[in-house]
């Protein structure tokens, strides 16, 4: 493992642009379950409460299983080491952006600028009828389903359900991303997921390394993959900080430098 973590340090040390693509995995140490696997949630909800048309004709139903699966523990996660480094390689350009599959802000909430949320975002509540945005935390909860104080339509998440189209931001960043990276650094996704599964094949087309973070073997591992690293995101990214980081940061607002044990230090 070490010897894959220092080739992919020299990699990302000498690329022009990289990439961050992350899935679900990468927040399961920040105490977010997947949605695949033997723990996932999709072994305990149907999918279904998630598709648009469903959540139009049942929406206390479908808000009742949402608020269960995304807003009682959501609230308590904080960003891990995964998003912390990330984050950190970013300020010290070392990191282009980040395009992420998943809704929970803990890229935005570790520091990460150039974020890019291919299924939208779930502390952003929408409404349908007159497109007006609430941040969650101004919306209670208690009343299912929630409603817009200014026309009384119903409130959705802004994440994408299934059946929605992807952000036309976020799809246009990604298709760039895969054109403009030298290196796409994924981390904790199957690569399940369409349409976003397919941006690290397009970016290995385009010539892009490719270096994948997984506990598991992914789609991509046996087929783009070129630095598979088998492990938790967290402890994973803490050691990649570490050979990537060498020299201490001039503003180090987090401390962060001394988790990572600066070489010279
Ligand atoms: P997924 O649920 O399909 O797969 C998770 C992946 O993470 C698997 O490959 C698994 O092996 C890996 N993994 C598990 N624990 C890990 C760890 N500690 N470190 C590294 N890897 C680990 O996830 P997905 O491919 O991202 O697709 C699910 C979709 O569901 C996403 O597109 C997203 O929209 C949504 N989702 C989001 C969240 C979130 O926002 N945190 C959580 C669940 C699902
Ligand atoms: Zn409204």
């Amino acid at each position: 493992m070490e010897n894959q973590i220092k080739r992919a340090a020299d990699l990302i040390l000498k690329s022009r642009f990289t990439t961050a693509f992350t899935g679900a995995g990468i927040s399961v140490e920040s105490g977010i379950p997947p949605f695949r696997g033997n723990d996932g949630i999709w072994t305990k909800y149907d999918p279904k409460s998630l598709e648009i048309a469903w959540f139009m004709s049942n929406p206390v139903e479908s808000w009742n299983i949402i608020k269960e699966l995304f807003y009682d523990f959501f609230e308590e996660a904080k960003p891990n080491k995964a998003h912390l480094v990330l984050a950190e390689m970013e300020r010290r350009a070392l990191l282009g952006r980040i395009i992420t599959q998943n809704i929970d802000n803990l890229h935005q909430e570790a520091g990460s600028k150039e974020v890019y949320e291919f299924h939208g975002n779930s502390k952003r509540l929408i409404c349908l009828d007159c497109r007006k945005f609430y941040a969650v935390s101004e919306i209670s909860l208690d009343h299912i389903p929630p409603t817009c104080r200014q026309c009384g339509g119903l409130l959705k998440p802004d994440f994408v359900f299934f059946g929605e189209g992807i952000p036309q931001t976020a799809l246009a960043a990604s298709y760039e991303a895969a054109t403009i990276s030298d290196v796409f650094l994924v981390i904790g996704t199957t690569g399940d997921v369409m349409p976003a599964n397919q941006i690290p094949y397009m970016a290995k087309s385009a010539g892009c390394k490719i270096i994948e973070i997984n506990t598991e073997p992914s789609n991509y591992s046996g087929d783009i993959t070129d630095i598979f690293i088998r492990g938790k995101a967290g402890e994973t990214m803490k050691k990649l900080g570490a050979a990537l980081f060498t020299t201490p940061l001039d503003n180090d607002q987090d401390g962060i430098d001394q988790d990572f044990e600066i070489h010279g230090q």
